[in-house]
Order: structure tokens, then sequence, then C-alpha cells
């Protein structure tokens, strides 16, 4: 199926799913899905500039969630006389740690994936070279991989883990 018709039979049901897939940390969901003009090229300038956008504003978002954490600890950094207390302090902590490592993580797959974009090497399968689909570039902008390869990946994945 080629990216044309893929966009003609393109129904509101893909677009809830883009919207509703995952959480900020793992995809960008406050977007107007693009409409490409008839017979527009895969990654012409206006798509581009669109999945520029969504990785732009998301990387700031997930700056913000970054600093919020931060901000959070530091308020809550208080002194707790009951140990208990303490122990759930550092817990809460620890996980808010790992959020924020995630985040990191996340922004610099972001950068990178920019880089990519502005290299024009984007939106084509890492793997098998096919396009890997504007609508999921959207719903995932760091995809670099088509829905066969990542699912071929993770059942390898399961079977070389367990
Ligand atoms: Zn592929």
């Amino acid at each position: 199926m080629s990216a044309d018709s893929q966009s003609k039979t393109e129904t509101s049901a893909d677009l809830a799913t883009a919207k509703t897939a995952g959480s900020t940390a793992t995809a960008f969901r406050d977007f107007t899905p693009y409409k490409a003009k008839k017979n527009e090229e895969y990654m012409s300038e206006g798509q581009l500039e669109h999945l520029r956008n969504m990785l732009t504003a998301w990387r700031q978002e997930l700056m913000e969630e970054v600093d919020r954490t931060v901000n959070h600890m530091q308020d809550e950094a208080a002194n707790f006389p009951d140990p208990a207390d303490r122990a759930t302090q550092e817990e809460e902590f620890s996980i808010e740690l790992r959020t924020r490592d995630r985040e990191r993580k996340l922004i610099n797959k972001i950068d990178g994936t920019i880089e990519r974009l502005d290299a024009e090497d984007y939106g084509y399968c890492d793997t098998c070279g096919i396009e890997i689909g504007l609508r999921r570039l959207e719903a995932r902008p760091t995809a670099t991989q088509c829905v066969d390869c990542k699912s071929l990946d993770e059942i390898k994945e399961r079977q070389i883990h367990g």
C-alpha cells in the first residue's frame, strides 16, 4: 500500500488512536494531523516541517516536565523527622528520578531525530528502507522502523530474553 492510498483510507479512528496512544513519555498527542495535498510527495517540505514542529513541541513539553520534577523535588526536600515518612519520600524521589532519566533519554532521542530530519535522512525504515508512513510518524515521530520490522524485532527480542 502506498502512502497515497493510505492517506485516502485514513479514518477518524486512526486519528483517535494517534491521539490516545501512550503518555507524553512515549508520544506527542497534541497535534493537528497533516493534510497532504493531492499527489504530494512523501516527506515533502510541508511534511518535514510539520514533523519538525511536532518534535520541537514535544521536546518543549518534556523539558517542562523535567523542570517540574526538579522543582517538585526541591520543594519536597524538607526534613521529615519520622523515618517512615523519610522512607516514603525517598521512594517517591527514586521514582521521580527514574522518570526524569527516561525523559532526558527521550529528549536526546528527539534531538537525534531532528538532526536526521534536517539531514533529510528521515521517514524511511532503517531496516528495510520502505516509507514508515506519515500517520505512523505522527503517532511516533521518533520511529526509525516500519511497523513490520519493528514487530519482527520485538519478537526476536522476546525470543532472546525469554
Ligand atoms: Zn522495515
